[in-house]
């Protein structure tokens, strides 16, 4: 027989942080979009003030992460990273955008979802909170909300980038085991590239400053022969990052989406 399901709510952090010590079970919900079922016992945080606003600071932007995907596409496009603007704008339609948060996107479990990749290119950092302690953590480490933290606030950095490219994986608008986003950025200084930022995240995420490093000072346009050599080195990153996650079935079909990807991206800059 199944039990009823119980849904509390709460209108501050601390009262977060009483109900999980509080009640046995308990599991966060925003939007509560990811999942097909609810969890039995939820606590729902998308209605606390201090969780859902957006400030434009000089170089950053300041997220509280309970911001739902059309607050987000309310801000004028131009203050944001185009990047992640149009990952926004890709995800499921408007009906689900008006519920579902910033926090539900970076939280999912056991799938990397569409903003994770444009928030690691763009080195974001997260502010993570727990009833004693407040910790921050670049988007580059994350993998999973810890034991008694809660996702807090999205600081995403407003880099200029002359190249940006975002792509989807798989279907639009939803997410399936063929999904996956990638980011590539890259800026240059008198015909070399000075920066170059590359994510993928879906089953698992790459992101390397040793792969990106490979490319830092190159003249352009970039030879073929750099590019089929860098080509090789992002297979071998992908293949080791693959072997780390086995337990996963991952569609064969990502890894040469990776490489067009990689490739596509790298002649946008020659
Ligand atoms: C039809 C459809 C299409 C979709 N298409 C896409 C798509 O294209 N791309 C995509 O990325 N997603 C898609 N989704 C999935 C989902 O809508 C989004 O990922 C959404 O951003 C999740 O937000 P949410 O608020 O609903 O998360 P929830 O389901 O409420 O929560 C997700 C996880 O985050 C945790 N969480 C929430 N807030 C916090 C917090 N403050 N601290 C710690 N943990 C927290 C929850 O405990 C839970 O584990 C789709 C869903 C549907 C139904």
């Amino acid at each position: 027989m199944s039990k009823t399901r119980q849904i509390y709510y709460a209108k501050t952090l601390n009262e977060i942080f009483y109900q999980k010590k509080s009640v046995k079970d308990i599991q966060l919900i925003g939007g509560c979009t990811q999942d097909k079922k609810m969890p039995e016992i939820s606590l729902c945080v998308r209605n606390i003030r201090e969780l859902n606003y957006s400030i434009k600071h000089e170089r950053f932007f300041e997220f509280g992460p309970e911001i739902t995907l059309s607050q987000i596409l309310e801000i004028d496009p131009s203050k944001l990273p185009s990047v992640f603007f149009e990952a926004v704008k890709s995800i499921a339609n408007r009906n689900i955008r008006n519920i579902a948060t910033l926090a539900g996107n970076i939280c999912a479990k056991n799938y990397r979802h569409t903003l994770f990749a444009p928030l690691t290119a763009l080195d974001a950092r997260l502010e993570l909170k727990s009833e004693t302690e407040t910790v921050y953590l670049p988007m580059t480490k994350f993998t999973e909300i810890p034991e008694k933290f809660v996702l807090s606030k999205v600081i995403l950095p407003l880099d200029d980038w002359e190249v940006a490219v975002f792509k989807r994986l798989g279907p639009a608008h939803l997410i399936t085991e063929n999904s996956a986003s990638f980011v590539f950025l890259a800026n240059t200084l008198k015909n070399q590239i000075s920066n170059l930022k590359i994510a993928f995240a879906g089953p698992f995420s790459i992101r390397s400053l040793e792969l990106e490093n490979r490319l830092l000072g190159a003249y352009l346009p970039l030879s073929e022969n750099t590019i089929l050599e860098f080509e090789e080195a992002a297979a071998k990153l992908y293949d080791e990052t693959y072997e780390t996650c086995q337990d996963k079935k991952v569609p064969a079909i990502l890894r040469s989406q990776f490489l067009n990807l990689v490739k596509y991206s790298l002649e946008q800059l020659t």
